[in-house]
């Protein structure tokens, strides 16, 4: 499963740019961002480790830092091919003599460059990071010709660490939001289970408290939860996750608090953290369907 959706996603990575660039004459790889923010080589590494892992997690093979040595290589081998199938196409217009991306051209192997020799693969990658305009996509504006090599050889290298950028965040995002259960060799699952607005909180974790305490068996998790109201937009809430092993029975609640900026943006306090082992018994209430 992870080697057929590895692959998938390798040949998509190469695919996407290289159908970008037919069509619009657009480098998807080269875009940046704010001049240092390799954001297409990103995107592009990304798109190449995402069905590696993802093949990882759907067969609950645990990802482990032999994943994160061959997504690197998959990202090479993502960089090499588009910059080589993108030499193959690269044609030289005979009218404008301007570069153009075509099957079945006149190709840039037929011309010479003084100081840097035919065209050659390497001759002509040489040639495109030392020449190239580098666009941006900052307020949309184009910088126009580099002319300082020195300059373009550190953007060509930011970008080419870009792709490995890309594909190892895949990893460690995909790593970050599924928690492995050790003893039963399975991801865990996970299951939003409730919004509580922040100024909620002081009651509802003393009621929370008393349900994995114990002290008191009548309410279940469900109810103290209804009791409070819905969360309105703009307002400060905890969010609160189920995370859970269904073989072996262990559940965790996991809390988080969103907060609201100036600007009205949500975004999560990371200084928060809560974390609670839960009764299997007060979780399965919510899991109801997952279990026999
Ligand atoms: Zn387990």
């Amino acid at each position: 499963m992870s080697i057929l959706l590895g692959l998938l996603s390798l040949i998509a990575s190469i695919a996407i740019p290289i159908l970008i660039m037919v069509f619009t004459n657009y480098e998807l790889i080269s875009l940046g961002i704010f001049f240092v923010i390799p954001a297409g080589a990103i995107a592009i590494g990304y798109v190449c480790g995402f069905g590696l892992f993802k093949g990882l997690i759907l067969s609950s093979k645990r990802i482990t830092a032999k994943h994160f040595v061959i997504v690197m290589l998959m990202a090479l081998i993502s960089f090499t091919s588009i910059k080589y199938i993108t030499y193959s196409l690269t044609c030289i217009n005979t009218e404008t003599g301007e570069i153009e991306y075509s099957m079945d051209g006149d190709h840039v192997s037929n011309y010479e460059v003084p100081g840097y020799g035919s065209m050659t693969f390497l001759n002509y990658s040489k040639l495109m990071i030392e020449s190239t305009p580098i666009s941006f996509s900052y307020k949309s504006r184009s910088m126009g010709e580099v002319d300082n090599p020195t300059v373009s050889w550190v953007f060509a290298i930011i970008n080419f660490i870009g792709v490995f950028i890309g594909a190892v965040a895949a990893g460690i995002g995909f790593k970050d939001k599924h928690q492995y259960c050790e003893s039963c060799n399975n991801y865990k699952k996970s299951k939003k289970i409730f919004k509580i607005l922040k100024t909620d909180g002081q009651s509802f974790f003393e009621e929370l408290e008393m349900l994995t305490n114990d002290v008191s068996d009548s309410t279940s998790l469900k109810q103290i939860v209804e009791k409070y109201g819905k969360v309105k937009l703009g307002n400060a809430f905890f969010e609160g996750t189920l995370i859970y092993c269904n073989n072996c029975r262990k559940s965790t609640l996991s809390v988080k608090l969103f907060e609201v900026s100036s600007t009205n943006k949500i975004h999560e306090n990371d200084e928060f953290e809560y974390n609670v082992n839960l009764n299997f018994n007060i979780a399965r209430e919510y899991i109801k369907e997952d279990v026999a």
